[in-house]
């Protein structure tokens, strides 16, 4: 399996064509994985905002008030409102805003980045990630490029362990998870749980060749890997009701 970041992409604006520009630069061949950092899915999609498009109502301003007292620092509360307009539950709201967007995908801030956004405030992620991989596929396709499985991907920080890793936020052209239940270990024991993820895990392996600063390398070429035999399905977003961790998080309150 190899990795290859694509070279020479430009700084992205708003209506660009993110296959195209991929599909010039990348030797894309059928069964490859491509990986694209939200970051540029979102400057191409117009989700670069300023703070003053996000006048604060009474909760960002209770919540970011609330944050200045805990942690010390100042908090714009247009942030907290942008935050709020991007998701559908806040499962935390101190030390630091954890929100389900809407979409599905659980995360710090909305996953609303401050850093690798010229010109403005804030870059939002994709609306619809899952859309945005269909697109990016469908428009590889039109230039004779097929079979090629895309990832849009997220750097994202995870409980109980430090450090960020890539996560995948949309898929298109390949199945979210790969399911061994069913299958045997090699004493023939029947494996019971292991689903698993292998966008995230594509994902996490891409990171470490886009990096995280300047580098300007959002794509990534995947190489020599195949999903194999198994099933795949598409769950990766756990529903409220099948996640015990976040049902805890509704009954827990952050005193400082
Ligand atoms: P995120 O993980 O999606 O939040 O994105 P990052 O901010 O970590 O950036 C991932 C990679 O994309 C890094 O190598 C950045 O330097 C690069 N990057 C960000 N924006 C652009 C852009 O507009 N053009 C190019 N060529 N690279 C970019
Ligand atoms: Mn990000
Ligand atoms: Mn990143």
């Amino acid at each position: 399996m190899e990795l290859h970041a694509v070279p020479d992409l430009p700084e992205i604006r708003p209506g660009d064509d993110l296959a195209a520009l991929i599909a010039e630069r990348a030797n894309l061949e059928p069964g490859n994985v491509l990986t694209v950092a939200s970051t540029v899915v979102s400057k191409a999609e117009g989700r670069a905002a300023d703070l003053s498009e996000f006048p604060a109502g009474p909760r960002a301003r209770e919540i970011a008030s609330r944050l200045e007292e805990l942690t010390g620092e100042e908090k714009d509360p247009r942030f907290a409102q942008a935050v709020l307009e991007e998701s559908t539950e806040l499962a935390m709201d101190a030390p630091f805003l954890l929100t389900e967007t809407r979409f599905g995908h659980v995360c710090v801030n909305a996953g609303i980045d401050r850093s690798n956004v010229p010109d403005h405030d804030l870059l939002l992620l994709p609306k619809r990630p899952t859309e945005s991989a269909q697109r990016i596929r469908r428009g590889l396709e039109t230039r004779g490029i097929e079979d090629v499985a895309v990832i849009v991907t997220d750097t994202c920080g995870r409980p109980f362990r430090h450090g960020q890793r890539g996560v995948a936020l949309g898929w298109a052209g390949i199945s979210a998870s790969r399911d061994w239940r069913g299958e045997h270990d090699r004493d023939g024991r029947e494996l019971g749980v292991t689903v698993q993820s292998v966008v995230d895990e594509l994902a996490s392996a891409a990171n470490l060749v886009t990096g995280e600063g300047a580098d300007g390398t959002p794509a990534v070429v995947v190489r020599g890997w195949s999903f194999g035999d198994l099933e795949g399905s598409d769950n990766l977003f756990r529903d409220l009701e099948g996640d015990f961790v976040r049902q805890a998080l509704r009954e827990w309150r952050f005193e400082g």
